[in-house]
């Protein structure tokens, strides 16, 4: 068994190799004269590569190419950005990330049996130069923070794990803007991506990225500007549109992060809001359900059945129409094999050390400032997390929290995980309960559009 596993692994090296190659050798030529290259690009690849390599692939850039369609769109406005960061970016996230780390990650897998991620979040700080609504991080300078060291310390780990990916999630993270700099240049082998509410995003701060060229931002949008400023404060929307000005000019790629609720989410999946961050000059556009985490939120946010149905729909829709990558966390399960957390593809590590399966699930056994991230992806409930996944053959049913609560209730019980909420420590029933009726209902929406996903292949 081990032994078709190294064989298996041997394998896969050896067609990331080529593919790696592949890719350098379609990257140089895209850069020399990418409009009259990109149709040619596909001709290099298919000799390169043997048939039956990464075929699907290679026919969806394909037709792409040929029908000159959104993708293609978003593919010229990448060839728009800075060239050095987009090198790099590509050399981080396909090359080191994607092909070179994802062989070492299944190596190291199968070797200690437990799951070794793509990715890394974690909170340099707890602090945040806001007050939004329903936010708990406050006032900065004051809270808890992951020194330097700590964080250098956990990517040297990543990366012998074979770990690229470094997102900064809080608090604000752009709170620590210098020290987030410093830890791009000493990991210029690494991709850094930052949740950000974009009001510190200056333009110094721009200059200073096409410097380090490896850190991209993904800046905060509730929706128009009446429903983002109720919010997070007023004249919040317009130094976001002013961020982004910014960044546009710098030739810079960032993308939009939104969390949909049951007061927002027909603003954030409207045509008008797509238009509004793709001519803005954003990239991508990460969605994200409204989670009822922490003792004082309320359910009455969780968007009905009708409205993550209208939600599911919409970006869909928007995904053949649009220049620009957007994925929809709750919704998009099926192209990952449902839930990614306990370090299957990322786990998150907040500003205190405690080691979380999911930026979401605020419970663990470890802390990073007493044990290596092995030993946190070997803790018990990391393990629970590894020996239950998926939590559910149907792909728009996938978390053990939010649509399947019954399994996170057991887990924590079993594994003994406590709750690292940083404000208010929230009992696993507590957090649970409030996704029953959510759960029973979401349940025949779910069953029929996983149905008709499942007609549809
Ligand atoms: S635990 Fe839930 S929210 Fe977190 S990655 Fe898994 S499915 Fe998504």
């Amino acid at each position: 068994m081990y032994q078709r596993g190294i064989e298996m692994s041997i394998i896969e090296t050896m067609k990331n190799t080529a593919f790696s190659s592949a890719v350098h050798t379609v990257l140089n030529y895209l850069e020399k004269d990418p409009e009259t290259n990109f149709p040619k690009a596909m001709d290099i690849v298919d000799k390169v590569l043997p048939d039956g390599w990464y075929e699907s692939q290679r026919a969806a850039f394909r037709r792409a190419i040929v029908e000159e369609s959104n993708w293609y769109q978003l593919i010229q406005k990448v060839y728009q950005l800075d060239e050095g960061v987009r090198k790099t970016f590509f050399q981080n996230f396909i090359v080191n990330s994607a092909l070179k780390g994802s062989a070492i990650q299944t190596e190291i897998k199968q070797r200690e049996n437990c799951n070794i991620p793509w990715a890394i979040l974690l909170d340099p700080t707890s602090a945040c130069n806001l007050h939004c609504t329903g936010c708990w991080a406050a006032e900065y300078g004051s809270k808890l923070n992951l020194s330097l060291e700590t964080i250098d310390r956990i990517i040297r780990q990543g990366k012998q794990m074979g770990t690229y990916m470094y997102i900064y999630t809080g608090g604000e993270p752009m709170v620590r803007k210098k020290d987030l700099l410093t830890l791009c240049k000493m990991h210029p082998d690494c991709e850094f991506l930052a949740f950000t509410n974009g009001t510190l995003i200056d333009d110094e701060f721009c200059r200073e990225m096409l410097r380090v060229k490896n850190f991209v931002p993904a800046i905060s949008l509730e929706g128009f500007e009446v429903a983002n400023d109720g919010r997070r404060g007023e004249g919040v929307f317009q130094k976001v549109q002013d961020a982004m000005r910014l960044l546009k000019e710098h030739k810079l790629p960032f993308g939009i992060s939104t969390c949909y609720t049951s007061a927002n989410y027909a603003d954030i999946s409207s045509e008008k809001f797509f238009d509004m961050i793709v001519e803005a000059g954003a990239v991508f556009a990460w969605f994200f359900h409204y989670m009822p985490v922490g003792n004082e939120a309320v359910p009455e946010l969780l968007p009905t059945p009708v409205q993550r149905k209208t939600v599911y729909k919409q970006i869909r829709k928007f995904r053949e129409t649009k220049p620009i990558f957007s994925m929809d966390f709750q919704n998009d399960a099926e192209y990952v094999g449902g839930c990614i957390a306990g370090g299957r593809n990322y786990l998150h590590i907040n500003a205190a050390g405690d080691v979380e399966p999911c930026v979401f699930i605020h419970y663990s056994n470890v802390n990073i400032h007493d044990c290596s991230l092995l030993d946190a992806l070997k803790s018990p409930i990391f393990m629970a997390y590894h020996d239950a996944q998926p939590f559910n053959a149907n792909m728009l049913r996938p978390c053990p929290m939010l649509e399947n609560p019954e399994k996170l209730r057991t887990m924590v019980k079993r594994t003994g995980a406590k709750s690292t909420d940083l404000r208010s420590p929230e009992p696993v029933d507590h957090l649970c309960d409030k996704c029953e009726a959510y759960a029973e209902e979401w349940k025949p929406t779910a069953e029929e559009l996983w149905g008709e996903r499942k007609k549809g292949r």
